[in-house]
């Protein structure tokens, strides 16, 4: 079991209960759940608004992810 630390309220759950984004390696493009051939710096959090909220303030995730995309706008479409 590997478990991973949420970027919003900081907990550490197993990696089925958190959403996974990655920012491919090569394109640098942002993937949400991504598969197993996508590799790149990853970022995790709860599956629920409140922590997709609190990993985008003060650009938190931008910042584990090292990229200046829209996150916000990638995730609002998301339901949860
Ligand atoms: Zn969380």
């Amino acid at each position: 079991m590997v478990d991973r630390k949420c970027v919003g309220c900081g907990k550490i759950k197993p990696r089925e209960e958190l959403l996974k984004i990655t920012k491919e390696y090569k394109s640098g493009k942002i993937v949400i759940e991504p598969n197993s051939k996508t590799f790149g710096r990853s970022a995790y959090f709860c599956y629920n608004k409140n922590c997709q909220e609190l990993a985008l303030k003060k650009n938190k995730l931008n910042r584990v992810l090292k990229t200046s995309e829209d996150l916000k706008g990638l995730l609002d479409g998301r339901k949860y």
